[in-house]
């Protein structure tokens, strides 16, 4: 699948080719709708999905109700917890356990960020592993380190999927990842070097960002920095993914990268909004069919 186009613009000197995500993301939902469909025809019921939400912020909110709407489309059926903000511990924690149990649940995704009174970390950890289809369970974490990864976390699995469609050689690649979060940095890291890529990992402590950004042939760039990564130092023919969504004083996002300036240099490059955002929500329907077809007998 190659879906990507010459950039339209013409105000700019625009060389690379966009990588579009959203075209792409969609392929995927429609792979995971037609793997529905097939469980369907054998007479297996629809994987199942519950997204748990602790009160009421408005962003959680709108990421909550694109989630549940992407199930719905792709036949998964959705089962929406919506808890009030004064929730305590416990309560989650007995949510969670009701859900491990329930055997029409294959995935069990908890929104964050929690209201500040709940601890996430025990929380996530109390998630089976075999049902963690946001992929930040220790457990899942772990195979992917030791290269038998199982559920992903869907941010950097899907940038994986982004650049397959350009069909990134990877090995013998330079890959430089900035950020280095438990979501994405630190992932994808671990998922390029499963690919056989040669692994930086940049952050708030680096020196010389420029330097080392300037030296990759695949960047990506996740530090919720707008335009923290300067076109000029992309080094031409390098592939560009922009992880970053920043919301601007105008309303507009934003990515980490200075689009303009990197695309007259790149090869392939990914635009804000449109790139790997819509990679995720695709990604996390794909490991809710793949806990159901490989991890559930049921
Ligand atoms: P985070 O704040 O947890 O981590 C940011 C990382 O960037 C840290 O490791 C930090 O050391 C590094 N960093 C900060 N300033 C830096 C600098 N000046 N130079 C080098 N490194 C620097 O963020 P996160 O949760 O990983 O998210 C990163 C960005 O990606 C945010 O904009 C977020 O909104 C976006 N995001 C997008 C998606 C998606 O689906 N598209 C998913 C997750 C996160």
């Amino acid at each position: 699948m190659r879906a990507f186009r010459k950039a339209e613009s013409k105000d700019t000197n625009m060389t690379a080719e966009l990588i579009n995500g959203k075209e792409i993301a969609a392929h995927v939902r429609q792979q995971v709708a037609a793997g529905v469909e097939e469980r369907r025809e054998k007479g297996l019921r629809a994987p199942g999905l519950a997204v748990v939400l602790v009160g009421s912020d408005p962003a959680s909110q709108v990421y909550v109700g694109n989630k549940r709407k992407a199930c719905e489309e792709a036949g998964i059926l959705s089962l929406s917890y919506d808890l009030p903000a004064d929730t305590s511990q416990a309560a989650l924690e007995s949510l969670i356990d009701e859900l491990n149990e329930n055997p029409s649940v294959d995935g069990i995704l908890v929104q964050l960020p929690l209201p500040e009174h709940l601890d996430a970390d025990p929380i996530l950890v109390k998630i089976r592993p075999d049902k963690d289809v946001d992929g930040f369970h220790p457990f899942n974490i772990g195979r992917l380190v030791q290269r038998r990864p199982e559920l992903r976390p869907c941010t950097p699995a899907g940038i994986i999927t982004l650049l397959d469609s350009v069909n990134t050689p990877y090995k013998g690649q330079h890959a430089v990842i900035v950020g280095a979060s438990n979501i994405v940095g630190r992932p994808m890291a671990m998922e390029l070097l499963l690919k056989g890529a040669t692994i930086t990992v940049a952050h708030r402590f680096t020196k010389d960002l420029a330097k080392v950004v300037g030296e990759a042939d695949i960047v990506i760039a996740a530090a919720g920095k707008p335009g923290l990564v300067k076109g000029e130092w992309i080094k031409p023919g390098a592939t560009v993914i922009d992880v970053g969504i920043n919301r601007m004083a105008d309303g507009k996002l934003k990515g980490d990268v200075e689009f303009e300036v990197a695309a007259e240099r790149a090869a392939y490059i990914t635009p804000v909004p449109g790139g790997v955002g819509p990679m995720t929500i695709a990604t996390l329907l794909e490991n809710t069919l793949f806990a159901a077809n490989e991890l559930h007998n049921d």
